[in-house]
């Protein structure tokens, strides 16, 4: 007859079962990950970032009609705002590829394209919101200010403003309590709403007191002589807002990272880290950093564009292998966060299905919502092959599932991976507050995403 222990299931907290130099490690990785925190606030920058790591450790940028040797590390980027990164394998294309797909993008308040505009001579910058968030999170915090204005002349310039200590940061009003009579009888949507969030930019005017738009015209001033743009510039940029300041540990114990754009930043270094780390595996392995997942994965750098295939057949043609051919034997794990158990949120969630932080990554089988509606839903063996995967490498995992049925729900970039014919499996690390301009992680969940993700090249 079986013990009791063996025939019930129990997860187990990772405290009580790592060893304390694993622990250590994790602590380490986890500085790593803050500093690409910091470095790399929007996909432009996480690009970036990610480019300048890899071309340190060898890659190359891939050229059409590249030869493909085993062991050539080669990348390809989209616009700027993806890229592709993929160590060749001692097997043929044929043989299938190792995909770790994560995002880069997260929600932010973007820039409208003619933002700037006076009202009672204070100046604000108007916002179109990108992706999930919840209004009222964005208002009376600091925010800075990122990305690129292509100006008439066709030439670009970078913009990074409120990051460094000495620069100043931008900031969204709210009522104060002893107003906010009529406020606090709405709803949280009622009460902030995307037009409302308005970014304040100013107050000291310039000029004549008898001209108008002083407070406007003295930033476009300011903002001229900085970056050499005008207000038209406006036109053709991509400027992001986003919470100002750097990562941090969190909790007395150290055992917590906080920081903006987590969602899915502690996968995507994971992606990352993990495939500069690696020799030359038996099959190639392919890190996807992608962008446009929070609105849906739609565009030339998002998961649903063609810029995927037209890289993996690039390299399958050098090999003579078609392409169907290679992604019928591939796997990837779509590398994205899940939500961690809140014991302040309890009743969204049922507990034996939940990811707690400290347990390890969180796997999905399924995401979607209305009966799993929208989710590539994996099969058993694929969950079947990653339990023995992750049991030979010593990957702290556990079920997840987001929320409780018809709570809500979500879903990933897995479907478009899956939708190509490849076995395609959700995995990430557990967050507290997704989404929100601050988010919570684990040292030791992001530190097992990495292991997942080595596990996941390496076969
Ligand atoms: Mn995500
Ligand atoms: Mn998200």
């Amino acid at each position: 007859m079986a013990e009791r222990d063996e025939l019930f299931f129990k997860k187990k907290n990772a405290y009580d079962i790592l060893p304390e130099d694993e622990i250590n490690r994790a602590y380490g990785y986890a500085e790593e990950y803050k500093t690409f925190l910091d470095e790399a606030k929007t996909e432009r920058e996480a690009v970036r970032y990610a480019v300048r790591l890899a071309a340190g450790r060898g890659f190359v940028p891939y050229e059409a009609g590249m030869e493909i040797r085993p062991g050539m590390k080669v990348y390809k980027t989209v616009e700027g705002k993806a890229v592709m990164l993929a160590v060749i394998g001692e097997k043929p294309l044929s043989e299938g590829i190792n995909i770790t797909a994560a995002h880069v993008d997260a929600p932010r308040l973007d820039l409208k394209q003619v933002p700037l505009y006076e009202d009672t001579e204070l100046a604000f910058f108007k916002t179109h919101y990108y992706g999930g968030i919840k209004k009222y999170q964005w208002v009376t915090i600091p925010l800075s200010l990122h990305g690129v204005v292509v100006r008439r002349d066709g030439t670009a310039v970078d913009v990074v403003i409120g990051e460094d200590e000495s620069d100043p940061v931008f900031y969204i009003t709210d009522l104060l309590p002893h107003l906010d009579k009529d406020q606090a009888k709405k709803t949280l949507s009622e009460a902030f709403t995307g037009e409302g969030l308005n970014i304040l930019v100013g107050s000291r005017p310039f000029g004549e007191e008898k001209d108008s738009d002083r407070v406007k015209y003295n930033v476009l001033r300011l903002l001229y002589d900085r970056y050499g743009i005008t207000e038209e510039d406006f036109l053709s940029a991509e400027l992001e807002a986003v919470p100002a300041g750097r990562a941090r540990d969190t909790g007395l114990d150290r055992s917590l990272i906080g920081a903006y754009g987590q969602d899915d930043r502690v996968c995507a270094f994971a992606a990352l880290r993990a495939l500069l780390d690696i020799g030359t595996p038996e099959k190639t392995a392919v890190c996807v950093l992608t962008d446009k997942e929070e609105i849906g994965s739609d565009g030339v750098t998002g998961m649903q564009s063609a810029a995927f295939e037209a890289f993996i057949s690039d390299l399958c043609r050098a090999q003579g292998v078609l392409l169907h051919h290679c992604f019928e034997k591939s796997f990837c794990l779509s590398a994205d966060v899940c939500n961690a158990f809140d014991p302040n949120y309890a009743d969204v969630s049922e507990k034996n299905n939940s990811a707690r932080l400290n347990y390890g990554i969180g796997v999905l089988k399924f995401t979607g919502s209305r009966g799993k509606a929208g989710s590539s839903d994996a099969s058993a063996e694929t969950v079947g092959m990653l339990r023995a995967l992750f049991e030979k490498h010593g990957v702290r995992w556990q079920m997840a599932e987001l929320g409780k049925v018809d709570q809500g729900g979500g879903g990933t970039v897995a479907k478009y991976m899956a939708n190509r014919g490849i076995a395609t499996i959700d995995a990430g690390v557990p967050v507290l507050s997704m989404h929100a301009p601050w988010e919570i992680t684990s040292k030791l969940d992001a530190y097992h995403l990495y292991k997942a993700v080595f596990a996941v090249y390496c076969g």
